[in-house]
């Protein structure tokens, strides 16, 4: 630290991304990437749009979010563009969280949501996750706080009903419900189908995980008209530029071409099945996961161990030094071939 460092950024603490090795070829599996390209038309567009990075990108992301809207059958004015889906949570939580109104959210869920709100200054409130990891609906109900929550869960995987969702909507109606659903493309049901009915529901996705684009950085989020005003408000205080001509010209290919994606998705879903099955015949204990990722412990080997057996072979995973989810590795789905080496290096382990 600087002498010059802020003191109001003092004891900040910021987030871990997964690493992103270079010593040598891994099978990597720690940071829910997806394993598969991206479709044809995106690198074309990239290419094409190489040619008008000397002007400023659309601050309104006007073709980008007009292609969005169609997808997912909202309007454009219900949609905002950014810069990964990490900066639309950012902005939610700058937006509608504060001391009147602080945070909520599970006590083991995405490590980012503790960072930006200590960023911001923000009070939160962690809740417990039950005992089998499981969001209790009822701690949510009622509780008057701007609650976020990520469905499907990470690192567990496990999702919420919208029945569940709308419970929490409906007894929290002067606080904003945030759902990230960076991983629902996997087999959850989105809750863009409720932005129409609630007018607090604020729901961020991603291009990172479904859509092969972590390297491009571009996520959305849809709400009511209204919210999405005063994330723009937000926005437009800090970065109106926030998405790239690359990215944005990427996305527009990407949505063209979403079948292939949706295609992937399932694959992956195929995967994760195998993977699970697997996993269990070792022995494991794997959760529920509707996410491209699985969170599995095995009573042989804690997971610190396994991660680190695991990496020395070739094969990279998650491990969490949290008490409750120590035992445990979180395992990013990837082609049959990936999942095959894993499982293989998984046994050789567990025999020596
Ligand atoms: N939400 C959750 C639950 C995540 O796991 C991640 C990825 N680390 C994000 C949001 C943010 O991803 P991105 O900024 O790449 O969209």
């Amino acid at each position: 630290m600087s002498r010059f460092f802020s003191e109001k950024y003092a004891s900040l603490v910021p987030y871990t991304p997964g690493e992103q090795p270079r010593d040598m070829q891994y099978v990597k599996l720690n940071t829910n990437e997806s394993p598969f390209l991206p479709s044809p038309g995106v690198k074309a567009a990239v290419a094409a749009e190489a040619d008008r990075v000397q002007l400023y990108s659309d601050p309104e992301c006007t073709a980008l979010r007009a292609k969005l809207a169609e997808v997912y059958g909202v309007r454009d004015e219900q949609v905002i563009m950014t810069n990964g889906s990490d900066e639309v949570l950012n902005f939610a939580f700058m937006a509608f969280a504060d001391e009147k109104s602080p945070l909520a959210f599970a006590d083991i869920t995405y490590g980012f949501y503790p960072v930006f709100a200590k960023l911001n200054n923000i009070p939160y409130e962690e809740i417990p996750l039950k005992e089998d990891f499981s969001i209790d609906p009822c701690d949510y109900c009622g509780i008057g706080k701007t609650i976020v929550i990520a469905n499907p869960n990470a690192p567990t995987g496990l999702c919420l009903p919208l029945s569940a969702i709308e419970e929490i909507l409906q007894t929290n109606p002067d606080n904003v419900v945030i759902i990230d659903e960076a991983y629902v493309d996997f087999g959850a049901d989105s809750a863009v189908t409720l932005v129409d009915k609630y007018d607090n529901l604020l729901v961020t996705q991603t291009f990172s995980k479904s859509r092969s684009m972590a390297g491009a950085r571009l996520g959305f989020g849809i709400g009511n008209e209204k919210l999405i005003t005063d994330l723009n408000t937000v926005k437009y205080s800090t970065n109106p530029y926030n998405v790239n001509r690359l990215t944005a010209a990427a996305g527009i290919a990407a949505l063209r071409e979403n079948d292939y994606y949706m295609n992937n998705c399932r694959t992956i879903a195929e995967n994760r099945a195998w993977t699970t099955e697997q996993l269990t015949r070792l022995g494991f204990t794997v959760l529920d996961s509707k996410a491209n990722f699985v969170f599995a412990k095995s009573a042989a080997i804690d997971g610190e161990t396994l991660y680190q057996r695991l990496k020395a072979r070739g094969v990279l995973v998650r491990h969490f030094k949290k008490p409750r989810i120590a035992p445990f590795v979180r395992i990013t789905i990837g082609t049959m071939e990936q999942m095959q080496i894993l499982i293989h290096t998984i046994q050789t382990i567990l025999e020596g």
